[in-house]
């Protein structure tokens, strides 16, 4: 007996990831509309399958980009090093609004044509505002925050406000899909962190940590290339007292209980720096992102991936900006991992591009499985590319 109406789609492929684990001999059945109806036994499927080479998954997360900085594709050298790439963003940001609006329109349709559903997004700007109105991508805003000197905080945070108003208000983006997060620990005062923490309904915040071990060198002892980055910036550091520990011990516990936090490259992060995030883990819902082609890009280096799932990390993935990638695709970034941590499984990977990207964005009600009632896309995943066909 046909028990599922013609009007479902149903797809098969030579495997099915369904957001938890590789499956086989499964087919997935969807309205028009993408709402998982079922997953059942291919026996138990009824005619009109679409059998598909590949692997099918739900679309991927790419909890990590700076869409606004797509114009800046190939215009900082590789293997510049973190310190001389910050410096490179700020001194080479600026181009004509035409080529940063084509850039944006071209970077979003690759994430989609990639498989990409769901994107947690670094703004300073609002070019990216009107792109993201068109609904083609779920995005989750963080509205970034930096200034190292303590007068300047109120301006900072300022504009970092009328931003989160103008996305809400002006571009009517959900205000749940909107934060005020803190850029980096070495690049935010204190005064301007307790004005990010502490604004109303900042519940999901983002942050750029230990990226370089300058970053660590710097909170230790003021020590290291920021020193460096400051005075070729001149920008009065006299404010910043080092801690004498890492940059994420000294920071950490700076946050607000209940507050989920997205710990974006951690190329630098230490075993002992794991076990001190442990403590705050009751408290505050931490995920890793591995951004590897972008620590590729600017540095040669891959995160700690062993240690990081020893510690039972959740681990998240992202693609960074078009300033430090070659292009924005989750698969990519899979690839880069697979070269450097081959006894790592493809299954565990796509776990940390679904579900774990759609928990961390907080968007896993609706996206990163396939389970009934959730339209997390269908992607096709064949010789290492992804498709959206769904
Ligand atoms: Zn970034």
């Amino acid at each position: 007996m046909e028990f599922y109406s013609m009007a479902f789609i149903k797809f098969k492929g030579e495997q099915l990831f369904d957001g938890y684990h590789l499956l086989n001999d499964k087919v997935l059945i969807c309205s028009e509309e993408g709402e998982v109806i079922d997953l059942v036994d291919s026996a138990d499927a009824g005619e009109e399958v679409n059998e598909l080479e590949g692997i099918i998954s739900p679309g991927f997360i790419n909890c990590h980009c700076h869409l606004e900085l797509s114009h800046m594709k190939g215009r900082i050298m590789e293997e510049s090093g973190l310190v001389d790439f910050v410096y490179g963003i700020i001194t080479q940001r600026h181009s004509s609004m035409e080529e940063m609006l084509d850039a944006i329109d071209k970077a979003e349709t690759e994430m989609l044509d990639q498989g990409i559903v769901a994107v947690g997004d670094i703004c300073n700007n609002n070019i990216t505002a009107a792109q993201k109105q068109k609904g083609r991508l779920y995005y989750h805003n963080f509205i970034e925050a930096s200034g190292v000197l303590p007068e300047l905080a109120p301006v900072r945070f300022q504009h970092s406000v009328d931003l989160f108003r103008e996305f809400s208000l002006q571009y009517s983006i959900p205000v749940e899909s909107n934060s005020i997060v803190p850029h980096a620990p070495y690049s935010v005062s204190t005064e301007l962190w307790e004005s990010i923490i502490h604004f109303p309904g900042n519940h999901l915040f983002s942050i750029h940590n230990q990226e370089t071990e300058a970053e660590n060198e710097w909170f230790r002892n003021k020590s290291g290339e920021f020193n460096r980055l400051y005075s070729q910036i001149n920008v009065d550091t006299s404010s910043f007292q080092p801690t004498g520990k890492s940059s994420l011990r000294s920071y950490l516990p700076r946050f607000l209980r209940n507050q989920s936090l997205i710990l974006v490259h951690n190329v630098h992060t230490h075993e002992d720096d794991l076990q001190f995030s442990k403590t705050f883990s009751s408290d505050n819902e931490i995920s890793w992102c591995l951004c590897p082609n972008a620590n590729w890009y600017i540095s040669r280096r891959m995160p700690p991936l062993d240690k990081l799932m020893e510690n039972d990390c959740r681990i998240v993935l992202g693609t960074d900006s078009l300033a430090s990638n070659y292009q924005l695709s989750i698969m990519a970034e899979i690839s880069r991992l697979q070269e450097h941590f081959p006894h790592v499984s493809l299954e565990t990977m796509l776990r940390w591009a679904t579900t774990n990207g759609a928990k961390a964005l907080q968007l896993d009600q609706l996206l990163g499985s396939f389970e009934k009632g959730k339209r997390p896309g269908v992607v096709v995943i064949k010789d290492g590319n992804a498709m959206r066909i769904l």
